[in-house]
């Protein structure tokens, strides 16, 4: 007895699983919700740990993490980006972040989106993924070719920022903050599934209010590819999908996954 989602009828549960099992390709775009699982908290983009309107050093968390507050004061972004990564390294994939790391294994075309910077798509096992907004796991020299994980880096937190080994110049995290654009290697990756194609796409925890989170599933809808959205509330794409299931990532993916193995 397969177990019920909230959402959708066992009818469309078995549809969506015959749809898994007869596609080569599927694509999974993940935001904030596919990590909720692990405790972290679900916010829109890095910004959404903040529920104070102002940082403790009397801005925005907006203007503390930009790409024009690194530039010239870089240890308040650092400040900021560490206590990020700090309620991330508390935290570790979910089951949720395995079944679609199995999934690739079964079905080597399979691709993740995530807007996620939590780095757990790739801590477990992911290869196929495009880290639109970056990862907080890895740091590169602002100056000169140096790059390096985060874990690695040794963080004294009254000298932020830490310097480059090389050369001693600022080192920053290889996420994107606000008011910077998305790293160029990533389009790429996401223009190669686009073109390249996929038969199926699912949206998990994500809101979808970037268009570029948006558009894979926009562009299936047209195709008549199938589209399935993971989330207990609205998006701006829950009135496109085919099949809406309101329940947790994790719990969803694994029940599907485990009925499609069958
Ligand atoms: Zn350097």
């Amino acid at each position: 007895m397969t177990e019920t989602l909230k959402g959708i009828s066992a009818q469309q549960q078995q549809e969506i699983c015959d749809h898994m099992r007869s596609a080569q390709r599927i694509l999974f775009i993940t935001g904030a919700g596919m990590s909720a699982d692990s405790g972290l908290p679900t916010y829109r983009g890095i910004g959404g740990l903040y529920n104070n309107e102002h940082t403790d050093d009397e801005m925005p968390i907006e203007v503390a993490i930009s790409g024009d507050m690194l530039r010239r004061r870089p240890e308040i972004t650092w400040k900021y980006l560490l206590q990020i990564a700090h309620s991330c390294h508390d935290a570790s994939h979910n089951d949720g972040h395995k079944v679609i790391a199995e999934i690739e294994q079964a079905k080597k075309d399979t691709w993740v989106l995530t807007q996620n910077i939590d780095g757990f798509h790739s801590e477990a096992g992911t290869a196929n993924l495009i880290e639109i907004h970056g990862t907080l796991d890895k740091v590169h020299c602002m100056s000169c070719d140096f790059e390096g994980m985060a874990k690695d880096i040794s963080v004294d937190m009254d000298n932020l920022p830490p310097r480059c080994p090389k050369c001693g110049e600022v080192l920053r995290h290889e996420v994107v903050l606000f008011g910077e654009q998305l790293p160029e290697r990533e389009i790429n990756k996401l223009y190669h599934v686009l073109e390249t194609g996929y038969d199926m796409v699912f949206t998990i925890g994500t809101t979808s209010v970037f268009p570029y989170i948006a558009q894979p599933v926009m562009l299936a809808r047209q195709k008549g590819i199938p589209t399935v959205e993971i989330n207990p509330g609205r998006t701006e794409v829950s009135h496109v999908v085919d099949y809406k299931i309101e329940d947790g990532a994790a719990k969803v993916l694994r029940a599907l996954w485990e009925t499609v193995k069958q």
